[in-house]
């Protein structure tokens, strides 16, 4: 047991006193769902944090359990009338169980110390590991260690995380585009920010983001080096470690593009990081050096759906084979940034496409940032109903615009042996221009700045 909740008891008071316990959020809770407890449901969950920060409660550990069963999916704020800011609670809460140790055990804090503090931390270690696995992979020694069943040697959590690696791929985003693309016409400039997962496993996303920017006029100014967005930190109580490394991507823009004023957007594709990256203002407030700074990012930070709509979405002028998509929302892009309208659009304009909708397409897909690696069992529910809307839908291919939903449908698919193709819409946007035009969609020579080796 601990004293003090620190940062439940630093937010402005109005947030924590938002909630009325009207319960209108309770069915769209994935948790509270599952269980029907009030403590594994939204209003359950705020009233415990009100009560800690009004001094009422004392931090348990099974407060500290019960707020990493959240899934911090936010489907919570999409339903409430009152405009309650779960998001913000949630990781205050998630500060102080950790600020107070109440879930520290060995093996928890290692795994912690390695991915949170110190793989996510440094961009070329975490290349470097993607190499390493890129190469254990590329050699055939995972399908060896596969087939002969070596994984039963793994402890048992890492067997059972096994099965969800994904491939990484050969080149990372740094090989694939200059740091600075210059279309035909210019009328935007933008940064692109190509995340730290994405960059190792989804690669050729941001290749076909810079494709699809390019064709519509947008100059793409992409930094070398980039860190994590910071939600990774921030969503398991480390909010010092997020602002580092809210610091060090605006540098690496300002660097890039000369400064933030010079851009028009800066764009993100991956909905988790989005939610995320559109509150450094609120992240970096209290700093002298970043705050004008953060403020600025946050304006122009844009998904890149978003944007699109924004600047007038091209339709590619030929039309794809015909067939079947569905579209899975990631919860951040839908509740933590409410854009849900915009990907449909994108699928739409590519001819040929028949968007089928998928029941329940804003239900999480038990990802979740780490979800699926903490709380397998609720992931694994969650997985499995996502799955069943998928057959019901017929399409072979599902659309996401979140890495952690696209490795999570990846590995259930492939464990069921379904063969559906997983895509980002503008994956799917760049392949219907370079269908129309092989040439026009892809980087031009006019690029000022050579690409640079990945570390
Ligand atoms: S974030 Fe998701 S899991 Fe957590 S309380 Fe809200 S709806 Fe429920
Ligand atoms: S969080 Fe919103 S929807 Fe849920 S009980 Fe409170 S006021 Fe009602």
């Amino acid at each position: 047991m601990s004293a003090t909740p620190g940062h439940l008891a630093r937010l402005d008071y109005a947030v924590l006193q938002q909630c009325m316990h009207c319960g209108m959020c309770l069915p769209t809770c994935p948790t509270y769902d599952a269980t029907k407890l009030e403590r594994h449901g939204p209003r359950g969950r705020i009233s415990l944090m009100r009560a800690l920060a009004d001094g009422e409660l004392q931090l348990t550990k099974a407060f500290g359990e019960e707020m990493y069963y959240c899934l911090g999916c936010l489907a919570c704020m999409s339903a409430c009338p009152a405009g309650v800011n779960y998001a913000e609670m949630f990781e205050a809460a998630r500060a102080d169980i950790e600020a107070a140790g109440l879930l520290d055990n060995p093996k928890r804090n290692f795994v912690r110390w390695f991915t949170v503090k110190f793989i996510f931390t440094r961009p070329r270690l975490l290349r470097l590991l993607g190499r390493c696995l890129y190469l254990y992979q590329a050699l055939g020694l995972q399908t060896l260690f596969r087939k002969l069943r070596l994984t039963v040697l793994l402890p048992q959590s890492l067997r059972e995380l096994e099965p969800l690696t994904p491939t990484v791929r050969r080149h990372f985003s740094d090989a694939l585009i200059r740091e600075v693309e210059t279309p035909a016409q210019r009328r935007y400039r933008v940064g692109l920010l190509t995340g730290c997962v994405q960059d190792l496993i989804y690669s050729e996303i941001n290749r076909d983001t810079a494709d699809v920017l390019l064709a519509h006029d947008c100059e793409v100014y992409t930094p070398r080096l980039q860190h994590c967005c910071g939600s990774l930190h921030a969503h398991n109580g480390e909010l010092e470690l997020a602002r580092r490394m809210a610091r060090e991507n605006i540098i690496a823009i300002e660097k890039s593009a000369g400064s933030l004023e010079a851009l028009d957007a800066i764009i993100t594709n991956a909905g988790g990081c989005g939610s995320h990256l559109k509150h450094y203002d609120h992240l970096l407030h209290d700093d002298p050096a970043f705050a004008g700074r953060a403020a600025a990012w946050s304006r122009k930070l844009k998904d890149v759906h978003e944007w699109l709509a924004e600047i007038g979405l091209r339709p590619p002028p030929m039309a794809v084979a015909p067939q079947r998509v569905t579209y899975h929302e990631s919860c951040h892009l839908c509740h933590g940034q409410k854009i849900s309208h915009a990907p449909r659009e994108v699928l739409r304009a590519i001819g040929g496409l028949e968007l089928v909708e998928l029941p329940e397409s804003n239900w999480c897909c038990g990802s979740a940032g780490i979800y699926n690696i903490t709380q397998p069992e609720m992931a694994g529910k969650l997985l499995a109903r996502k799955l069943r809307h998928l057959e019901g839908t017929q399409a072979p291919i599902v659309a996401s615009a979140n890495p952690g939903c696209s490795v999570q449908l990846e590995a259930g698919l492939r464990q069921a042996r379904r063969p559906v193709r997983v895509v980002h819409p503008v994956s799917l946007l760049a392949e219907a221009f370079r269908r129309a035009h092989p040439k026009s969609a892809r980087p031009p020579a006019a690029s000022t700045r050579q690409p640079s080796p990945s570390a």
